[in-house]
């Protein structure tokens, strides 16, 4: 099975948490923490349509102005969403520049943010033609679901790192595996057309009617039951976790163990050794130790650490390894 979303952390361990998450035959990404994107091409950022912030802290979302200057003068809405005071530290950002010249731009481009309060959610629109001026405000009731599509879903769990900070879990509601040499065989190309038939698999829609594929300059009808029939598997979703910055305690703990559950991968902060979980829990973060113990307790079927301190330069081995070891002995 070839998965559907193919997660990558853009830096290096020691360098701003980043989790770009590219969508297999689709222009499109989402983005879960936005630290230093530098190392993203404008072709990657672009396809970005989602991004999903833990917390504030300058290393998490240094990105935005990145992010925002590639994608000013375009015809496209950024999604945002973040924890608990997040509108205002949007608002701060784009309040940073002065935007007396965009009223010129012929293309339109919208931000939309999304505040988790510990009750509602609350939006408001940016819009670039009018200097990014907050509009009106729209609140929906809490719930753990964010964000939702017709073939995924976008899951929350609000912890503590002294303040609010959020973990996230995207998981597909099924998996659809298309059949490339039956595909062939029909004489039929990869191209968005797939998106479409998945999408009316995940919509459910009626297998009787039919359904356009491109061919060339023409197109094939084809029944969309029969078509799936031939050219689609049905697996299970894929299911992916993103932890980081948190205090290792029991609250914690059992809502990570909740989010994480069965994830196919979980991608949890590791900063500091259990020699320094003093130091760890100080400051409000996990030691690589827990991260592992978490990891084999959610039973996820694979995980990867990152942000680690950069007291531990040139020692990353000794973070892994013991994030490894703990997992080890408590699966
Ligand atoms: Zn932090
Ligand atoms: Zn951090």
């Amino acid at each position: 099975m070839r998965p559907s979303f193919h997660p990558k952390l853009i830096n290096g361990p020691f360098e701003d948490p980043c989790l770009f998450v590219p969508f297999l035959f689709q222009r499109r990404a989402l983005l879960f923490d936005l630290g230093d994107i530098q190392a993203l091409s404008a072709r990657d950022v672009l396809k970005i349509s989602h991004v999903f912030i833990t917390h504030t802290h300058m290393d998490h979302f240094i990105g935005f102005d990145t992010l925002l200057r590639i994608f000013l003068g375009r015809e496209k809405t950024l999604h945002l969403f973040g924890p608990h005071d997040f509108l205002n530290h949007l608002q701060g950002k784009l309040s940073a520049y002065s935007w007396d010249l965009v009223g010129n731009y012929p293309n339109r481009f919208d931000i939309t943010a999304t505040e988790v309060r510990s009750n509602s959610f609350v939006t408001r629109k940016y819009q670039c033609q009018n200097g990014f001026l907050p509009g009106r405000i729209k609140t929906e009731p809490f719930g753990d679901i964010i964000y939702r599509e017709p073939g995924f879903t976008v899951e929350i769990a609000i912890l503590d790192h002294s303040i609010a900070c959020l973990g996230f879990s995207i998981t597909e509601r099924f998996h659809v595996n298309i059949l490339k040499d039956a595909l062939f065989s029909m004489g039929l190309q990869i191209g968005p057309w797939l998106k479409e038939f998945k999408d009316a698999l995940f919509r459910e829609d009626d297998p009787s009617k039919s359904f356009e594929v491109p061919m060339g300059k023409t197109k094939q009808v084809y029944i969309l039951g029969e078509l799936a029939d031939r050219i689609a598997r049905i697996t299970p979703g894929q299911k992916i976790t993103y932890i980081s910055d948190i205090s290792y305690h029991q609250a914690n703990r059992a809502k990570v163990l909740k989010l994480a559950k069965h994830s196919d991968q979980l991608f949890i902060e590791g900063p500091f050794l259990e020699s320094h979980k003093d130091i760890a829990r100080k400051k409000h973060h996990l030691t690589a130790g827990q991260a592992g113990k978490i990891a084999a307790e959610a039973g996820v079927k694979q995980f990867s650490i990152f942000h680690f301190s950069p007291r531990y330069m040139g020692m990353a081995h000794l973070l892994q390894k013991e994030a490894a070891d703990a997992y080890e002995s408590a699966v």
